[in-house]
């Protein structure tokens, strides 16, 4: 039996981990397919407090991991939750045919890339459409191509930019005719020779002819309904997240979306589990901010199995 699993590895996961072994609950963490979780994606955190010069989204969460570890975590690697029973306590959790029970429970399973919903889009995935620039864009196949980003926010920019290393050219394809990206990523974009912007404008079709990769977009301008083909060779689908919750349904409170409702600080409807970070939080979603609520969820966790062994 254990005290407390924590299910998820990005910051808030590892926040929590970080105090819940502290509090020598010797906690159990479930890394999950992706451990690190979405920042390991991403290349450079700017923003993190503590690293003036930024620092690598995987060694942040390496970082964390280490800290977590040195305090006594348990990890389980790459293992995804696939059922869960909060019905009564222990608590059951299964991966696949291995069953944990544990008398807490912490949700830190962040989010997943929103898919455009073409059948397109699905059909070409990792031949050219994909969801994560640091990941693939140094790719041959990108390599000296036009390619195009879809998006409007921070994760657009951010693959934009990134990709310019490797493009001939970059279109910036968005469905508004202003940014939702922070002022200084929206200039970073728009001032580069090598980025062209396109407002107004949803990608309609992605297409492979006269090859099984992408080979360019049907791009259809929002405001005057005109449809053009713009040649690619890759799409960067980079349009936000959905919560990865899927396997809660009908065991704890959620939202419309996906997203875990919380209501006293970390906890959720069941009394005993508690969520943090992405899977709760659709306003911030920031590394620091998922730490944040990963550390009151580790506090949380800590003082309810102090009232309830
Ligand atoms: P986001 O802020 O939710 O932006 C998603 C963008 O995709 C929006 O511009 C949205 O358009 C567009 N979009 C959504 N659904 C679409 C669809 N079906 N078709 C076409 N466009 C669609 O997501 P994000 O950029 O991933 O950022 C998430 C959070 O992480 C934000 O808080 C952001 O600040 C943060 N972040 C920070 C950094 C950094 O600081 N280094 C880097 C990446 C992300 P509308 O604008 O029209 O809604």
């Amino acid at each position: 039996m254990k005290n407390i699993v924590i299910i998820g590895s990005g910051c808030a996961g590892w926040t929590a981990a970080i105090y819940a072994a502290r509090a020598n609950l010797k906690p159990l963490v479930m890394t999950g397919g992706q451990p690190g979780g979405l920042l390991t994606t991403t290349s450079t955190v700017e923003n993190y407090p503590g690293f003036p010069d930024g620092i690598d989204g995987t060694a942040l969460m390496m970082r964390m991991q280490q800290q977590a570890e040195r305090f006594g975590a348990q990890i389980e690697y790459g293992t995804t939750i696939t059922k869960v029973d909060f019905q009564s306590r222990p608590f059951k959790l299964w991966a696949d045919e291995e069953l944990i029970e544990t008398r807490a429970v912490i949700i830190a399973v962040g989010a997943s890339h929103r898919h455009l919903g073409l059948a397109s889009e699905e059909q070409l995935e990792r031949k050219g459409v994909t969801y994560c620039a640091t990941c693939d864009g140094a790719l041959p196949v990108f390599r000296n191509q036009p390619l195009v980003v879809v998006g409007g926010g921070d994760s657009a920019c951010e693959e934009a930019h990134y990709l310019t290393h490797f493009a001939s050219k970059v279109y910036l394809v968005h469905r508004r005719n202003e940014l939702r990206a922070s002022k200084i990523m929206a200039d970073r974009v728009i001032h580069h020779d090598k980025i062209e912007m396109v407002w107004d404008t949803v990608i309609q079709d992605i297409l492979d002819v006269p090859q099984d990769k992408v080979t360019g977009v049907l791009l259809r301008n929002v405001k005057t309904n005109a449809v053009r083909e713009l040649p690619c060779a890759g799409v960067f689908v980079a349009i936000g997240h959905v919560p990865s919750t899927k396997v809660f349904a009908g065991q704890i409170e959620m939202d419309d979306d996906g997203y875990v409702i919380c209501r006293q600080g970390a906890q959720t409807s069941v009394s005993g589990v508690f969520a943090a970070g992405d899977c709760v939080d659709h306003v911030y979603r920031q590394a620091i901010t998922a730490a944040g609520s990963g550390c009151a969820a580790g506090i949380d966790a800590e003082r309810w199995l102090a009232a309830n062994p």
